[in-house]
């Protein structure tokens, strides 16, 4: 184990982002930040040449800052153009355009003072950015970069090679050899200093980032290898236990009144125990069936219909037991888009557990509400509760409390499991509030669109 974290801490693939997607979002958020900067660049100088008096090149600037804005406009239609795909070259081009972005910076720089200007430590930022997306020899190139072409612009004003633009409110030594040496050097400092600080930091978040990806993709393994062995078992048990119930079940109805009293009662009670291990089957093929996500199988549903369409299905359940089940939906159709029998069988499970974990006599309530971007569905009773430690393990499968056993034998440990596998398909989340003796909340925040990138762009229009 040992052996394979070091490989991974020193692997040429390491990389701070887990996909080209991932690194694709941090770089429309630089392309914003761009626009911003060509926005506050465009202010500044509008501001010095009015109010201050300065009278800066107005002309070449402008000129740079619409490069800038042109080079992003560029950016960000290639951005929305081509899908990412290869970190590495995502990782290419971030490059030029952060060289791109220096060479932009410097000849702002130079128009606008040189090193009289404070705004100088712009650079600094860029290191910081590049310690983000690069490792260790690929943030200082950048520092080094930035260290040559500021050095180069400096000296290039101090030996007349390049115009030098005085700023106002610089005094007149900042020209001189001194001034320029002492900027120049706590400018190295502070950059190679950023570019260690950045380069130490970075590395230390990559390897816990590359530990968290193989302990979760050990975690991935496991869980398949474990739904794996479930759809073998319920392929294997299927067909034995429905040949063996249907074979019990004619016994009894063509022997009815011709066997002895105490066979018929242990006929009937293999038929129960047969049912119970039919149910078992059933949730594991539910629970196992993969590619029930695609968007094929995505529709419109209107959840405050179909909510009450379940409840409704399961009044008589709960009146044998004097229950009443309360629906609050609001009155306008609240829709997603979603996978109608996932979402029917998390609605099935919470209500039926609901029930059947209530005191007798008691209340179920069903509430549904409706928000921007999310749909909430809470489920609540007045029932046995769940015990603070076994509520970690309630939505693990065939884990039952001891409650819930001694409160009834009908029940398969797996409902609870189908549910929270489910709400991640969709997107969801889950969350459970329990007190013992009290009763427990179960809330499903589901989202509009399921499983979004799969989401067709023209839906189909099913109403359930
Ligand atoms: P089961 O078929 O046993 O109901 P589930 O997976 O649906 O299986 O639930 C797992 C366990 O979680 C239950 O056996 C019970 O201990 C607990 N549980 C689920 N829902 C409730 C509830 N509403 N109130 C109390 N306990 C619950």
């Amino acid at each position: 184990m040992a052996a394979v974290r070091n490989k991974f801490l020193v692997s040429r693939e390491s990389s701070l982002f887990v996909s080209a997607a991932s690194l694709r979002l941090r770089l429309d958020w630089f392309n914003k930040l761009r626009w911003g900067a060509a926005a506050g660049i465009l202010v500044a100088v509008m501001v010095t040449n009015v109010y201050l008096s300065q009278s800066l090149p107005l002309i070449p600037l402008l000129v740079t800052t619409g490069v800038l804005l042109l080079l992003n406009l560029g950016y960000v239609v290639r951005n929305q153009r081509l899908a990412p795909k290869d970190i590495d070259a995502e990782l290419r081009l971030v490059k030029l355009q952060m060289v791109g972005d220096l060479l932009v910076l410097t000849t702002l720089l130079n128009l606008t003072g040189g090193v009289e200007n404070p705004l100088l430590y712009i650079y600094v930022v860029h290191v910081m950015l590049a310690s983000l997306l690069f490792k260790g020899s690929e943030i200082y190139q950048i520092a080094w970069l930035a260290i040559f072409l500021f050095t180069a612009e400096v000296m290039g004003e101090y030996l007349g090679v390049l115009p030098h633009h005085h700023l106002l409110s610089a005094g007149g030594l900042t020209h001189e050899l001194p001034f320029i040496s002492v900027s120049l050097a706590s400018f190295w400092m502070v950059m190679l200093f950023c570019a260690y600080m950045g380069a130490s930091i970075m590395k230390h978040n990559r390897a816990i980032k590359d530990e968290l990806v193989e302990q979760q993709a050990e975690l991935v393994k496991a869980d398949k290898a474990k739904m794996d062995f479930f759809r073998f078992v319920t392929h294997e048990v299927k067909s034995p236990v429905n040949t063996a119930q249907s074979a019990v079940e004619t016994a009894l109805e063509l022997g009815s009144g011709k066997m002895s009293p105490a066979v018929e009662d242990m006929l009937t009670r293999a038929v129960r125990r047969m049912q119970q291990a039919t149910e078992i089957v059933k949730d594991l093929a539910d629970l196992t069936r993969g590619g029930m996500l695609k968007k094929e199988n995505l529709q419109v549903v209107d959840l405050s219909r179909l909510v009450d369409r379940l409840a409704t299905r399961l009044r008589d359940v709960a009146h044998r037991s004097g229950q009443e089940i309360v629906l609050q939906v609001p009155e306008d159709p609240v829709v997603i888009t979603t996978n109608l029998s996932m979402v029917d069988k998390i609605i099935t499970n919470l209500v039926s557990n609901a029930v059947r974990y209530n005191k007798d006599g008691g209340q179920v309530d069903v509430k549904l509400t409706s928000e921007r971007k999310v749909v909430l569905l809470k489920v609540a009773d007045q029932g046995i509760g769940i015990a603070p430690e076994d509520q970690p393990h309630i939505f693990k499968e065939f884990f039952r409390t001891a409650e819930a056993q001694k409160k009834t034998n009908l029940g398969t440990g797996l409902g609870l499991a189908i549910v929270r596998k489910f709400v991640d398909d969709l997107g969801g989340s889950l969350k459970l509030e329990s007190e013992v003796g009290f009763g427990s909340t179960f809330t499903v925040s589901l989202p509009r669109v399921s499983g979004k990138a799969i989401a067709p762009k023209g839906d189909k229009r099913t109403m359930s």
